[in-house]
């Protein structure tokens, strides 16, 4: 106890002296710093070389913090009560005397917002009077981290200070949902669609595809290894690591399993984690098995096509 406060003391410190953070939340560790600092919100883009036109979200602890700087609605609410703090990224209209940098919105009038669920986290929020823009603790386009040695991997002396909260109990990105017209779906994640569907009470779409918005990581290539990627495969390679979700009579040293009974929540959780497994062990190709495209199978599915992309 008296140990986490002398943490989330040091967390403070660095990110009132703007500098960015590596900080845990349920989904992934996030790379924080003050989105109210055009100064420190520029080291994040700096640091994780991320494109300037793709936004960061926002992790507020408070709802009375977040209506600072947004609009809120009634579908918003439906949503915040049901799952928040929680997995879900909501997007907002931006209120015109918001504090939050241009850095975080690339000058866009909206905002993406999130409340992580990690005690730590919720308590370093707590502790500053600003939010934190905090996108995922990696270099664009590589996989998300899950621990903190996984930040520190990525960044190693760059930043300043880690908090370390625990392995992420997700393992996978928010889901994103704009709330700005009809409800949509930007990026699949942590919550299923048909618990969104169900909450708002209305039939809502999935539509990666934002004309105006880099978004959600919609760069070609994403979450990716580095590795040669092939999906739907039922028989590897000799040389090739095998991800599998179902449990085989045989036994091969390139297997790894992301769960052995098809439970997609298991297998999503441990995808990042098994990616980067793959990696150290310098496997030159990755097949996979085929993953049903329903519940959180849909999210893996996701990652994997993007991670794909790799030649
Ligand atoms: P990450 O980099 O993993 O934190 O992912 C954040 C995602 O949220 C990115 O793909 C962004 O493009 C997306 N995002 C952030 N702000 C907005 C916004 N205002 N509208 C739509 N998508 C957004
Ligand atoms: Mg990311």
């Amino acid at each position: 106890m008296k140990n986490n406060l002398s943490i989330i003391k040091k967390s403070k410190y660095f990110l009132d002296k703007n500098e960015c953070i590596g900080i845990p939340t349920e989904t992934v560790y996030g790379l924080a710093a003050n989105a109210y600092s055009d100064f420190a919100t520029a080291k994040i883009f700096k640091l994780k070389r991320r494109p300037k036109k793709n936004p960061l979200i926002v992790h507020y602890a408070s709802l009375q913090m977040l209506k600072k700087d947004c609009k809120i609605n009634s579908n918003f609410l439906k949503l915040f009560k049901k799952f928040c703090p929680g997995p879900i990224t909501l997007i907002l209209k931006l209120k015109k005397n918001s504090k939050i940098s241009k850095n975080v919105t690339n000058n866009k009038k909206t905002l993406a917002v999130r409340f992580p669920k990690k005690d730590i986290t919720i308590k370093l929020l707590r502790s500053i009077n600003y939010p934190l823009a905090a996108p995922s603790a990696n270099i664009s386009t590589k996989i998300s981290p899950i621990t903190k040695g996984d930040v520190k991997e990525e960044f190693g002396k760059k930043i300043k200070f880690i908090l370390d909260g625990g392995r992420s109990e997700i393992g996978l990105e928010s889901t994103i949902v704009s709330l700005i017209n009809k409800p949509k779906i930007l990026r699949l994640g942590g919550i299923e669609i048909s618990k969104i569907k169900k909450t708002l009470g209305s039939k809502i779409e999935y539509s990666p595809k934002d004309k105006n918005i880099a978004s959600p990581g919609q760069g070609k290539v994403h979450y990716s290894p580095g590795i040669r990627i092939r999906l739907n495969i039922k028989i590897p390679k000799k040389d090739e690591a095998f991800i599998l979700i179902k449990k085989r009579k045989n036994y091969g040293k390139n297997y790894f399993y992301l769960t052995k009974n098809e439970n997609l929540k298991e297998a999503a959780k441990n995808l990042y984690k098994t990616l980067r497994m793959i990696k150290k062990k310098n496997f030159k190709s990755i097949a996979v098995e085929k993953i049903p495209d329903k519940s959180f199978g849909q999210a893996i599915n996701d990652r994997l096509n993007r991670a794909s992309k790799f030649q």
